[in-house]
């Protein structure tokens, strides 16, 4: 279900490219990326990884062209790619060259690595009369020797001045079609550098936290500095870089993106509550087995699995859909409405089955077909389940009397 992106800082206005037919920057949707693994020549095995990628979510793919073979790869993978390749490129302007000639709808020049100024406005040139835009890629790790000496290493203002001086390379052959990045694998080395680049230049920027490392850290280090500067209002387009399969890569920043309201919600957002003592159920194993039986189903709906119903349909009154646990039974709500009681056994299913409605049928429709005498239910339970455990679980005002006590006895002894 739509609902109104959550508000973050207005994003900084940058001038627009076109990656292929994907816009970035100048307003358009912050795109997600990811890089195929695979040996570009490999086609059939690298188109498989880049469908994987587009299905979970990528707007573009970026291959290695490291060599002739590579370029050739692209050049049979272009025309049958559902999405924009871009060819990434280290030490050899003969395979910006090449990938070009494949077709390519984007390039990556590293400036640290491709480092001749011929070279590089050669390839800027030939972009140009393409028509392709490029990416420069700085790196802290493999910032230009020069710069590092100058600036006493990789520091945020070294970074920008590599992507500066790569720029004014390209704008002496009149070529402005490009995106800048400026990755470290220090988050804050990233955010600042990130934050001098949008203050220095109006070109898209690429954001990505380079050589993050596994999961979890990997995705906490990727959030920590993509989401900070897209709060900001900063980036265009995103790449997590994990050690991980690269779908896991496309997932996260599809994530990351919807969590912030810079992109519709193209499947499940699953909320649950942490679980405490007055859970009824293993609150961890039926959020795990609606999220198993939904996640594959692609259902645009936010989804709550809560504890108990004596706080869990009120708390999560926002998602679409939920199901609070009581009295052995599962108490189905559709925006914090109960509509329907099942066996608690019964639970996930009636989720899943209530939740494939919901969204043929709309949500006004399955308010209005709630089982009679649904809330009544919920009510009786919620109240029981109180009188058990009483409105105030900890006893507070004993415990406050008895506190009072213990002070008043500690100060009249002193
Ligand atoms: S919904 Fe219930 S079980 Fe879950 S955290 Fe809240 S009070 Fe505890």
């Amino acid at each position: 279900m739509a609902r109104p992106p959550v508000p973050t800082s207005a994003r900084r206005p940058t001038r627009q490219i076109h990656v292929g037919s994907v816009a970035v920057g100048g307003g358009a949707p912050v795109s997600v990326q990811s890089m195929t693994t695979t040996k570009t020549a490999d086609v059939e095995g690298t188109l498989a990884q880049i469908y994987a990628l587009a299905n979970a979510g990528a707007d573009l793919v970026r291959c290695t062209c490291n060599e002739e073979e590579a370029a050739v790869g692209l050049a049979h993978m272009v025309p049958r790619s559902p999405v924009p390749l871009i060819a990434d490129i280290h030490f050899h302007q003969r395979m910006a060259l090449a990938a070009l000639e494949a077709g390519v709808a984007g390039l990556r020049l590293n400036p640290g690595n491709l480092r001749k100024e011929a070279e590089i406005k050669q390839v800027a040139q030939e972009a140009k009369d393409r028509g392709v835009p490029i990416r420069i890629g700085v790196n802290a790790g493999s910032l230009h020797p020069k710069l590092y000496e100058r600036f006493g290493g990789a520091t945020p203002e070294a970074l920008v001045e590599s992507a500066r001086l790569e720029l004014a390379y390209f704008e002496e052959v009149g070529f402005e079609d490009v995106k800048i990045s400026v990755k470290a694998s220090s988050v804050p080395l990233m955010i600042e550098a990130y934050r001098l680049a949008s203050a220095t230049f109006d070109h898209p920027l690429h954001l990505g936290v380079t050589e993050a490392g596994p999961p979890p850290a990997g995705l906490v280090k990727g959030t920590a500095g993509i989401g900070t500067l897209l709060a900001e209002g900063i980036g265009d387009t995103i790449r997590y870089s994990l050690t991980a399969d690269p779908v896991e890569e496309v997932r996260a920043g599809r994530q990351l993106l919807e969590a912030l309201g810079l992109r519709e919600r193209r499947g499940l957002d699953l909320i649950a509550c942490p679980s405490c003592g007055r859970a009824e159920i293993d609150v961890i194993g039926v959020a795990r087995a609606a999220q198993e039986a939904l996640e594959s189903r692609q259902l645009p709906i936010q989804v709550a699995v809560m504890g108990c119903v004596v706080n869990g349909p009120g708390e999560a009154r926002e998602a679409d859909i939920g199901i609070a646990a009581g009295r052995r039974k599962g108490h189905l709500f559709i925006k914090g409405r109960i509509v329907r009681v099942v066996p608690e056994e019964a639970m996930v299913d009636a989720l899943v089955e209530e939740a494939e409605r919901l969204v043929a049928e709309g949500i006004e429709a399955r308010l209005a077909a709630a089982d009679d005498g649904a809330e009544a239910e919920a009510e009786a339970d919620r109240r029981l389940l109180l009188e058990d455990r009483g409105a105030d679980a900890n006893d507070s005002r004993t415990r406050v009397e008895l506190i009072h006590r213990r002070v008043g006895e500690d100060a009249g002894a002193s």
